[in-house]
């Protein structure tokens, strides 16, 4: 019982802290002295931007009403502001009319600090949290700088149509002037409505700014794993463009809440004050800091970086990670020479059989509780599942230390776990330094404890504890990061905390008690409804009227209560790109203007105009057989290798906020070319099948429910 409480206490005292880290730092009502940020005061500001609470996508008068309130608010508080309108390109091509916001505070154009976050929102919701509650917080960090003297200059950079493909930093980019004197930007960013503002990205050779931001953020949330992870995903934000141009990054944002992310919900409501806080206070904090710094001391190298239970951020070069680890392997090694090798060994064994029954255990179990998921990324109450992920890595743990408990002792496995999990640091280190302080932390505390002769119950408290101070806060946030897919991977991460408990604690009878409530736990997440008003289905509904084929409906999933509307897979014959829902339902013909299609062939290069009698401000081309070299006059910039690595037959190109196109583009041999106008919500008679997926409950999401015409043509 004493051993229990010597393990399990610490460990639920880092729960604990880990859970309330989460939530983020308190709220800073609005009496707070000047120069402080209040989550109070940019409240206040958001719910202003916010105001009638309308999706307001890039081209929108919606969107303009939103860059008006802006524009004003930098200028009462003493800023030079001005609006960048320039038609820009990103690589995939998608275009946009572009209006971004830029606010200067009277000085140098020598290493500026760029301070950025996006205006306009997508088409489902009205984007409080994405990314308005940037804008606010930037507004709040804006007065609280007002009048400051400034070794660098600050701007603000408020972007547009970052939703459209990042192309208010694409049209940023674009001109040299404005591109030449930034320095470095501070990005803030939610995929989500809730949870701390997290530093989860940053630019190549981030040891200088991960110094700054260890001197600077008083509350820090910041893990090179989370670097490395994002870097290794096809996710993108503003920093990808601004990062390209060559200027240093750091990117915040928030990831809890994620089913709202893109929705009607990502409203006003919804909008965490305690997130805006922290998103103040980083960006606030950084602001000071940068404009402070010497700009050109910069490294080249990496920081391996992590912050404790949001106290302090520690870090190290990442270079010295593997040398790191070597010595900690050194360390354990002497302070396990007295103990028997042969026991040791089995600890080793005891280790691998441990990793290996998680790894089944844990997709076996996540498979029940994914059960009555009905194909929802996120569920509404995941907090079952996930404690069946952590029950598992236990149960597993400890079958392992029961197995091979005879031919060793608790010590013995206890040191077989340390070198199992040295082993993998070292790997870890010279393949993704970024992720290897996971396993060093513990490992280290482990060794350390080896060294200086602590009892088997010290040595596993502490290097547990070490290792649930840098793993429960991954255990913790990957579901909202990842989604239910990805339940296994949490089991992965608590194991190797589950290997330094389950030596003391080597019974079956422990294991089945952890692998029973696992189960448990498994089976009430699957009983648990997915769905709820609070957490609705994503279900996306359009009207197509196209020339060659009869109009219909589409959705993206067929729920329910829209089963009745006679929805079938919608043939790939006649929209072999699938680029809207995969089911369909014959819809009456309403009457619309059809987009116009115009294609001239010279030699090589054939030029197409596509123009909306309906005046839909959004525009595009599906194609393939041809290369786009021209959108409105504009060359895009060349495309990267992640761009290529996407490409299929069938290409797309949106052009938004304009009523007309002119797209000049290369064809070899035969093209084919299909015009395609949008515009935002359903005709009338679309009414019937919104009040049936309403009822689900189900909310749009992305670019929200639209109506869309097509004219198609063939260049041979
Ligand atoms: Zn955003």
């Amino acid at each position: 019982m004493r051993r229990a409480a010597a393990v399990g206490l610490p460990l639920l005292a880092v729960l604990a802290l880990v859970f309330r880290q989460a939530a983020g730092p308190a709220p800073v009502g609005a009496n707070a002295p000047a120069a402080e940020f209040s989550s109070a005061r940019a409240k206040l500001v958001l719910q202003e931007l916010v105001a009638e609470g309308v999706p307001h996508p890039a081209g929108t008068p919606a969107n303009a009403r939103i860059r008006d309130r802006i524009v004003t608010r930098f200028r009462a508080l003493g800023y030079d502001t001005t609006v960048q309108r320039r038609f820009a390109c990103n690589a995939a091509p998608n275009c946009a009319m572009v209006e971004n916001i830029i606010a200067r505070a009277p000085g140098a154009s020598r290493n500026v600090v760029l301070m950025a976050a996006h205006y306009d929102s997508v088409g489902a919701g009205p984007g409080a949290s994405d990314d308005l509650m940037g804008t606010a917080a930037l507004l709040e960090v804006a007065r609280a700088m007002r009048g400051a003297k400034l070794r660098n200059p600050v701007t603000f950079l408020i972007t547009d149509a970052e939703e459209r493909g990042l192309l208010g930093a694409e049209a940023f980019v674009a001109d040299e002037a404005l591109v030449r004197g930034a320095a470095v930007v501070v990005n803030v960013e939610n995929r989500g409505t809730q949870g701390t503002s997290n530093m989860f990205e940053t630019s190549a050779g981030n040891r200088w700014l991960v110094r700054h931001l260890a001197r600077s953020l008083p509350h820090p949330a910041a893990t090179s794993f989370s670097a490395t992870v994002y870097d290794l995903l096809p996710n993108d934000t503003d920093v990808t463009v601004f990062k390209r141009a060559g200027i240093a990054a750091l990117n915040f944002a928030s990831i809890g809440g994620p089913q709202r992310y893109h929705t009607p919900l990502d409203d006003f409501a919804n909008a965490s004050e305690r997130t805006l806080q922290h998103h103040g206070e980083n960006a606030l904090s950084m602001a000071r800091t940068l404009s402070d710094a010497d700009l050109d001391a910069r490294s080249d190298d990496d920081a391996t970086f992590f912050d404790i239970l949001g106290f302090t951020l520690l870090w190290w070069p990442a270079k010295t990670t593997p040398w790191l680890a070597l010595l900690s392997l050194v360390a354990l090694m002497i302070g396990a020479r007295k103990t028997n090798a042969r026991a040791m060994t089995f600890g080793v064994v005891a280790t691998f059989t441990s990793m290996l029954l998680t790894i089944l255990g844990a997709m076996g179990i996540a498979w029940i509780a994914r059960l009555g998921s009905d194909g929802e990324r996120w569920a509404a109450h995941p907090q079952f599942a996930i404690a069946s992920m952590w029950l598992t890595a236990f149960a597993a743990a400890l079958t392992g230390a029961a197995m091979f408990r005879k031919r060793s002792d608790a010590r013995a496995l206890l040191f077989g776990a340390a070198i199992v999990w040295h082993a993998v640091a070292i790997a870890l280190a010279l393949t993704l330094p970024g992720v290897s302080y996971l396993i060093i932390v513990p490992a280290l505390a482990a060794a350390i404890c080896g060294l200086s002769g602590a009892n088997e119950t010290a040595m596993s408290a502490i290097a547990a504890t070490a290792g649930a101070i840098v793993l429960f806060p991954i255990g913790v946030i990957l579901y909202d990061a990842l989604g239910s897919a990805m339940l296994p991977a949490i089991a992965i991460f608590i194991i190797v905390i589950a290997t330094l408990v389950a030596p003391l604690f080597a019974r079956f009878r422990n294991a089945l008690v952890a692998a029973i409530v696992a189960i448990v736990c498994a089976v009430i997440a699957a009983l648990l409804p997915p769905i709820t008003r609070e957490h609705p289905q994503h279900v996306t509904l359009a009207y197509v009227d196209d020339g060659a084929v009869p109009p219909f409906w589409t959705t993206s999933h067929v729920t329910a209560t829209l089963g009745a509307m006679r929805f079938a897979r919608m043939s790939t014959q006649h929209t072999p790109w699938r680029v809207m829902g995969a089911w369909s339902s014959p819809a009456p013909r309403v009457e619309l203007p059809r987009v116009t299609l115009r294609a001239e062939r010279r030699g090589n290069t054939v030029i197409a105009h596509i123009a909306s009698p309906r005046n839909a401000t959004e525009l595009g081309l599906i194609y393939r057989g041809a290369t786009i070299t021209r959108v409105n006059g504009q060359t895009p910039p060349p495309r990267s290798a992640r761009f290529r690595r996407r490409d299929s037959e069938w290409k797309f190109c949106n052009v938004s906020g304009v009523t007309e196109a002119t797209i000049e583009m290369t064809v070899a041999g035969a093209a084919d070319l299909i015009a395609t106008d949008v515009s935002h919500g359903l005709p009338p008679q679309g009414a019937k099948l919104i009040a049936a997926r309403n009822a689900t409950p189900a909310v749009p999401s992305g670019e929200g429910d639209i109506t869309i015409t097509r004219a198609r043509t063939r260049i041979q």
